[in-house]
């Protein structure tokens, strides 16, 4: 039996965390294969080693001294190595890094140096092997990932390890070229090597006791989820609940394996279970709310829309051919609003005047500032009125739902308010189903 345990940056941040995680992972002879992330804030103001490292290359890039822009990141994992009383020396890699980004070793090798450094000096520390995620985590010459063959290899190569660290993050091209994940990262790094090593269970530690019914930052000392599906996750992740990145579900779900969310400041507490099923029929009704802000919402209308055959297809097949992806496309008899992130139409300021000429709807406008909130739970298919419950709540805070759609999965609401409303929106969503007196 193996477990995979992923660390985030908060639990690395230094010295004392490295401590904390050495514990959790020594009390657990199945903790095997250790997947950390680069340190991350040590306090509030304080930055995470990544940040500090794309800004030192783009300082490099722009001719800064490479020597003296990358002191400040060789002094933070030089106190963690001093603080933790290690006989290593990392002079050689900072060499070696600061030569590469002399030569403009590129923005993704420059952030994945955090990863790589965190993971020496866990593995030192620990007493486990080091296996560099360059050797087993594949990306192909367009730069996307090589699910397959990072799947074999990995396999292959920890299979020969009975104790390992690989750092999480990136990965490399055939031609040796490092290529990272987007951020947040190392969380898909623990997902495919639990795959590829058939693990038990994937722990991903992080600063919270598992996921939150809403994120802490918006509601107050919001209530812990104790068990959630893959496909409630995915909704929330997907909607900006950011613990756990939103890819990092799909290697393990295939496979089957659970997640469990802990926290490496309370390594006592439950956490949350993350599994491919669960009870139908929960005491809660929602699971979870999350949601994000910046969507602009194109709203169609049309005389007799529903009866013109192809009317859907030519306005989708435009949005192929532009390149362009969607969000949620709620429909009406005659109308049809699509919600699209608002860069998108930054991006193709001339999608507006396409639809015009390939669907000549009768009425066209664009809303922007939309935040879009998604209410989730299994819990809702049993139970009827969860919409009207979301809407009289709203409405009763005076808030003006702008669209609406709910997922045919039946697990998922999920609602458009201007972006002002977009906080308060999900305290009263939370406060009408967390705080009635029944629970539910
Ligand atoms: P790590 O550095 O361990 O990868 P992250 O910062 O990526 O950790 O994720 C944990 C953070 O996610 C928490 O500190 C919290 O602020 C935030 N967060 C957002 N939504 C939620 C939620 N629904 N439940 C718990 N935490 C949330
Ligand atoms: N260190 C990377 C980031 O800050 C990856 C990760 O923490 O998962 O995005
Ligand atoms: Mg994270």
């Amino acid at each position: 039996m193996a477990k995979v345990v992923k660390f985030g940056g908060s639990s690395l941040a230094d010295a004392n965390q490295f401590r904390k995680v050495a514990e959790i992972i020594h009390s657990d002879k199945h903790r095997r294969y250790v997947v950390p992330s680069a340190p991350g804030k040590r306090f509030g103001a304080d930055t995470k080693v990544t940040d500090m490292l794309y800004a030192c290359y783009d300082a490099v890039l722009g001719g800064g001294d490479a020597l003296k822009e990358f002191r400040p990141i060789a002094a933070r994992f030089n106190e963690i190595i001093s603080d933790l009383e290690l006989t290593i020396s990392l002079d050689g890699e900072y060499d070696r890094i600061i030569e590469s980004f002399k030569k403009k070793s590129g923005r993704d090798y420059a952030a994945s140096r955090g990863e790589y450094l965190s993971g020496l000096i866990l593995a030192n520390f620990i007493g486990y092997d080091f296996v560099d995620a360059a050797k087993a985590v594949h990306f192909k010459p367009d730069g996307t990932f090589d699910a397959d063959l990072t799947d074999a290899s990995l396999s292959m190569i920890l299979g020969g390890y009975k104790r390992a660290v690989l750092p999480g993050f990136y990965g490399a091209k055939p031609c040796g070229t490092i290529k990272t994940f987007s951020r947040g990262g190392s969380d898909f790094t623990g997902s495919i090597v639990a795959k590829a090593i058939g693990a038990s269970l994937y722990e991903n530690w992080t600063d919270v006791s598992g996921f939150l019914v809403a994120d802490p930052r918006i509601v107050e000392n919001p209530a812990g989820i104790e068990t959630i599906t893959y496909r409630e996750l995915r909704e929330l992740s997907y909607m900006g609940a950011g613990v756990l990145h939103e890819d990092a579900i799909f290697p393990v779900r295939e496979a089957k394996i659970p997640i469990n969310i802990k926290n490496t400041n309370e390594p006592r507490a439950h956490g949350t279970m993350i599994t491919p099923s669960a009870d139908s029929d929960p005491a809660r009704v929602i699971t979870g709310i999350a949601g994000r802000k910046n969507f602009s919402v194109i709203h169609i209308e049309k005389d007799e829309m529903n009866n013109e055959i192809g009317f859907l297809r030519r306005i989708l097949t435009l949005f192929e051919t532009e390149g362009v992806n969607f969000e949620h496309i709620p429909t009406g008899i005659d109308t049809m609003s699509i919600v699209v992130g608002s860069g998108v139409l930054e991006k193709h300021p001339n999608l507006p005047d396409l639809i015009l000429k390939v669907a000549r709807p009768g009425h066209m406008d664009i809303e922007h500032n939309l935040a879009l909130i998604a209410v989730v739970g299994r819990g809702m298919r049993e139970r009827r009125g969860t919409a009207a419950r979301i809407f009289a709540a709203l409405a009763h805070n005076k808030i003006n739902v702008r669209t609406i759609d709910q997922g045919s999965s039946e697990i998922n609401i999920i609602i458009g308010v201007n972006e002002d409303d977009f906080e308060q929106a999900i305290r009263v969503i939370y406060d009408m189903f967390m705080l009635a007196e029944d629970g539910s």
